[in-house]
């Protein structure tokens, strides 16, 4: 190995190096920034959704565990971590559950009652 070379492999370590770096800053950068939300809770009760009182959600899964309804922007089975409900998926609509909006699903009412309304930074 000569000089040249020894210079050549440095400048492209550096380069490497540096791509990674920014690399890294940009991907932690894209993933960081949160939105303000409005989060209510409901049941499957008819208080809750009138006539959709089925039991059946907008996507078609059942109405049980953990789930949210979120504007139709947000598309079925993305995950959404809701701060003091946790990580659910996205797999019901709401008339009123439009822009910067979303209903965190409870199996009773008194645990929907409970939620109440919450304004909270949502994870992009
Ligand atoms: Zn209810």
């Amino acid at each position: 190995m000569n000089i040249r070379t020894i210079f050549t492999f440095l400048v492209g370590l550096a380069i490497i190096v540096a791509a990674a770096t920014w690399c890294y800053c940009a991907h932690s950068a894209a993933t960081s920034p949160t939105i303000r939300m409005k989060v209510t809770a409901y049941c499957p009760c008819k208080k809750c959704c009138g006539k959709w009182a089925d039991g059946i959600t907008a996507s078609g899964a059942k109405a049980q565990g953990k789930l949210i309804a979120a504007p139709k922007e947000i598309p079925f089975g993305t995950w959404i971590n809701v701060p003091g409900y946790g990580w659910a998926e996205v797999k019901d609509r709401g008339g009123s559950i439009k822009r910067n909006r979303l209903d965190v699903f409870f199996e009773s009412h008194q645990e929907a009652l409970e939620w109440g309304v919450k304004y909270l930074e949502i994870e992009q």
